[in-house]
């Protein structure tokens, strides 16, 4: 299964994907962390990130799309992935699309972690995590808003979104994606 993960900042996707990497027990491909691990390391891709990072907004795509079609690449990737993060654009969503063509996949199904915005900055103010300063938190509140929204509407065309309550415990969260997941699967049989 190929499966991607949308949702705002502060939604809980972290603990979702977890949970999730390990049911289908496919690589988790998050760019936040890939992005992460290149500014600990001090790569030319990673100092050119941290300035966009720092200010909560997106980093260029020559950036992204490199780093995410050489991890597609990777053996591991093979039977599947889920993909956190990425694509956060219009722009990259089509990109992924035409990387997974290439080599005869593509994305088996969306789904949507549905949070709304005071629930967004209630939970940022009591976790306050050292990069959750609230001025960048609402820039990148806006960025989802303003540039990844769009995608739901991308993927609800292609019929593959599944939209998911974000709100209650882990459990209950996990117990929806879990249903969305075998949605994508009968989906997929029937293709
Ligand atoms: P979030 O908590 O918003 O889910 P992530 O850990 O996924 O944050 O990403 C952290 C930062 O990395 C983003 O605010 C953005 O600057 C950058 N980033 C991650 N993925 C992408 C992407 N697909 N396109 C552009 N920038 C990205």
């Amino acid at each position: 299964m190929r499966i991607v993960l949308i949702g705002p900042p502060g939604a809980g996707k972290g603990t979702q994907c977890q949970r999730l990497v390990d049911l289908l027990k496919v690589p988790h491909l998050s760019t936040g962390e890939m992005l992460r691990a290149e500014v600990r390391g001090r790569t030319p891709a990673g100092i050119e990130a941290s300035s966009y990072m720092d200010q909560g907004q997106l980093v260029p795509d020559q950036i992204i799309v490199g780093m995410v079609s050489r991890r597609l690449q990777a053996p591991d990737c093979r039977t599947g992935c889920l993909l956190d993060g990425f694509p956060r654009t219009l722009i990259q969503a089509e990109t992924l699309d035409d990387l997974l063509e290439r080599r005869a996949m593509s994305v088996d199904g969306v789904i949507e972690l549905a949070v709304p915005r005071d629930e967004l900055v209630r939970r940022m103010l009591a976790r306050k995590r050292e990069d959750d300063d609230p001025e960048v938190f609402s820039k990148r509140i806006a960025s989802f808003e303003v540039q990844t929204a769009p995608l739901l509407d991308y993927y609800t065309g292609q019929g593959k979104l599944a939209s998911i309550d974000g709100l209650g415990t882990a459990d209950e969260i996990f117990e929806r994606v879990r249903a969305a997941v075998k949605r994508f699967e009968r989906a997929a049989w029937t293709r």
